[in-house]
């Protein structure tokens, strides 16, 4: 297994039906792969169809803790939501108190959610304007929040890549090279790299058979020379 750990995934509590399998069946099958650690990451709880039951967050952390602390399994299990980022100010759809019980806090854009940055027609009419938006809110995001991993950037809503890599690595948050949704031209794969920030490979799995599968982010990382030294997850063996 080239990587260690996948720390995007998610499980039946995003609502519904939108992951097929269960916290305890995600981890059986992540440590029968023999992966170090596995990262659960259900969507935030604004999510117009796939979002987290706010209930369901303690009971997921509940869950985790007791796989944990079972020692049945040698894999690391780590509690994470996917929030949504949903204002130009950089909020997102957490509050203190819920990312406090979290190990990784995941941000992402998603056109399901309750937002308010992206606007189809200044995206057609005006797309330099709507990148700016963009932009700025991850940078916001990155400025408000304390930010583990921001996942599959410039896929849904295009941004500066430069800028945001660039401004992820100043805050120690990692960029997602994201197996089903990486969407970066030539230029942007060059500018990731000189923006000198860290990499996070993930799945993104929605079922279990799809955990630690990478193959489209691998081929990227070669296209483009993606340093592995600069990769958190991968192996040393192949570093
Ligand atoms: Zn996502
Ligand atoms: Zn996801």
């Amino acid at each position: 297994m080239i990587v260690t750990g996948d720390y995007h995934t998610h499980t039946k509590y995003s609502k519904n039906l939108h992951a097929k399998h269960t916290i305890l069946q995600m981890v059986e099958f992540a440590d029968d792969l023999g992966l170090n650690s596995l990262g659960i990451s259900d969507h935030g709880p604004k999510h117009l169809f796939f979002g987290i039951k706010k209930s369901n967050i303690d009971k997921a952390r509940q869950q985790i803790d007791q796989i944990n602390s079972s020692k049945k399994y040698n894999v690391k299990v780590l509690m994470g939501i996917e929030a949504n980022l949903i204002g130009k100010d950089g909020t997102i759809d957490l509050n203190q108190e819920q990312i406090s019980k979290l190990d990784n806090l995941l941000v992402g854009f998603h056109k399901g959610a309750k937002n308010n940055i992206y606007s189809f027609f200044r995206s057609i009419f005006n797309p330099k304007k709507q990148i700016e938006i963009n932009t700025n809110a991850y940078i916001n995001c990155l400025n408000k929040y304390n930010v583990t991993i921001l996942t599959h950037i410039n896929d849904y809503i295009k941004v500066d890549v430069f800028k945001v890599a660039s401004e992820a690595k100043k805050h120690g948050t990692l960029i997602e090279l994201n197996n089903k949704h990486l969407n970066f031209t030539k230029e942007q794969a060059e500018d990731l790299v000189k923006s000198g920030c860290n990499f996070i490979l993930s799945s993104d799995a929605h079922k279990k058979q799809s955990i630690a599968r990478l193959e489209n982010v691998l081929k990227f990382i070669e296209t483009y020379n993606i340093p592995l030294e600069r990769i958190v997850n991968v192996d040393k063996l192949f570093k």
